[in-house]
């Protein structure tokens, strides 16, 4: 691939990219889309070659889709390991945790790894427990940095060429504030991140509050090192 002309013509994946416009709208962490947008690969039994795609929600959330869509396939054994790896622009909610862990159950061999751009709907209480609940099942939760954009960047964005090196720099604040709360949901803490939602993207508020029990239980350096 050169750097010089955007994602090779050749490239088998390009008709599965998306947009660089719908790429930053997606996974804005300051953009409260209501549409989730997925992009995902799968490696099967350790081999080096990934298959990549994306998705959407359509009348099903997406990780259902996925799930549905993957398990129909003829190639699709059960025996066989498989590694999948999830950049989702929202979180599971409560109702896809649930059926994520039992795909999960039904096949041990699959490994799960799912970055968010963003926490949904975190203060309801089902939504943080499905996250603990697929964490406890071994599935890796973690918020979108500024390597993941980058690599998402790179392999499912059609970038324009001479633009590989770039991608949406958003401000890493965002990025810190669900950090710290998906922390807060892992310890089983209430939750110190607010979203004041309104209609206009502007006119969203992301404040902390904290209470003593947060103070008691992360570690202050954390705390700090979220820039608070
Ligand atoms: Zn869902």
């Amino acid at each position: 691939m050169s750097s010089e002309t955007g994602p090779a013509v050749v490239d088998p994946t390009l008709r599965r990219r998306i947009e660089p416009q719908e790429f930053e709208v997606f996974f804005d962490p300051r953009e409260l889309r209501k549409e989730t947008c997925l992009l995902y690969e799968i490696s099967w039994g350790g081999r080096r070659s990934i298959w990549r795609h994306t998705s959407r929600n359509t009348d099903k959330h997406v990780e259902i889709n996925f799930i549905e869509k993957l398990t129909s396939q003829r190639s699709f054994r059960p025996s066989a390991r498989c590694s999948i790896t999830w950049f989702l622009s929202w979180s599971p909610c409560g109702e896809c945790s649930k059926a994520i862990t039992e795909f999960l159950s039904q096949h041990p061999n699959v490994t799960l790894f799912i970055y968010v751009a963003r926490l949904y709907h975190h203060m309801d209480p089902g939504n943080r427990q499905g996250l603990r609940n697929l964490i406890c099942r071994g599935v890796t939760v973690q918020i979108m940095t500024e390597q993941e954009y980058c690599y998402c960047w790179k392999n499912f964005v059609n970038y324009p060429p001479s633009n590989e090196v770039y991608w949406p720099r958003f401000p890493n604040v965002w990025m810190r504030l669900y950090m710290l709360e998906l922390l807060c949901i892992i310890l089983g803490l209430p939750p110190c991140l607010r979203i004041l939602r309104r209609n206009q993207r502007h006119d969203t508020l992301f404040t902390l509050v904290f209470q003593r029990c947060h103070y008691q239980r992360i570690p202050p350096p954390i705390i700090w090192a979220r820039g608070m």
